[in-house]
């Protein structure tokens, strides 16, 4: 365990296990294929790499750079689009892959954009959703775990861009913050 981990909380048998679960469960929605993938980076890297290969399906892969947090531990509230070319999605059906479901603003927000450059269907899928209140905010259409409000890493989730390659997901030592 890296010395920067209090605890694991998800380990790497548990997350393949559970991949294992949910792509089966992504395979009964988009059998057909022309499905858009869009990854938000960085911290979706990870999961959505290890999921994709678990879908069978003729798809296309975009990523989408996204910023909230700004390496933090608290969102800035504010989602930022990072590119200057949005990915074509028009009349296609597309399924958003990101690290993390927090207070739901950049779901919506990448949802809303997908939406309005005329995608015919927007999907999500996440592979941590924290338990909280989201009142009038998206869901995850999918999702691998429920995990309690608090600050986690690993796996491609990243503190000030660091422990994105640990191989679990993990919460961070109070000191090491
Ligand atoms: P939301 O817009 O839902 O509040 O936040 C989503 C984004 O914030 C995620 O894509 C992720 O990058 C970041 N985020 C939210 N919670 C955590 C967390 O516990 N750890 C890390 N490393 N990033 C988080
Ligand atoms: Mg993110």
């Amino acid at each position: 365990m890296h010395r920067d981990v209090e605890r694991i909380l998800i380990n790497g048998e548990e997350i393949r296990e559970r991949l294992d679960c949910v792509a089966k469960n992504l395979m009964a929605e988009f059998a057909s294929d022309g499905l858009v993938v869009v990854i938000l980076l960085k911290g979706a890297l990870v999961f959505a790499a290890d999921m994709c290969r678990r879908l069978p399906v003729t798809m296309t892969v975009e990523c989408l750079n996204i910023s909230s947090y700004h390496g933090n531990i608290k969102t800035s509230g504010k989602v930022e689009f990072l590119d200057r070319k949005m990915p074509e999605v028009e009349g296609k059906k597309v399924l958003i892959m990101d690290d993390i479901l927090d207070t739901g603003l950049t779901m919506c927000a990448v949802s809303d954009a997908l939406l309005e450059l005329g995608a015919s269907e927007v999907r999500s899928c996440v592979l941590l959703n924290k338990r909280k209140e989201r009142a009038g905010m998206c869901e995850a259409d999918f999702k691998a775990f429920d995990i309690d409000d608090e600050f986690v890493i690993g796996y491609g989730l990243d503190y000030q861009g660091r422990y994105r390659n640990l191989p679990y997901v993990g919460v961070m030592k109070q000191e090491s913050i």
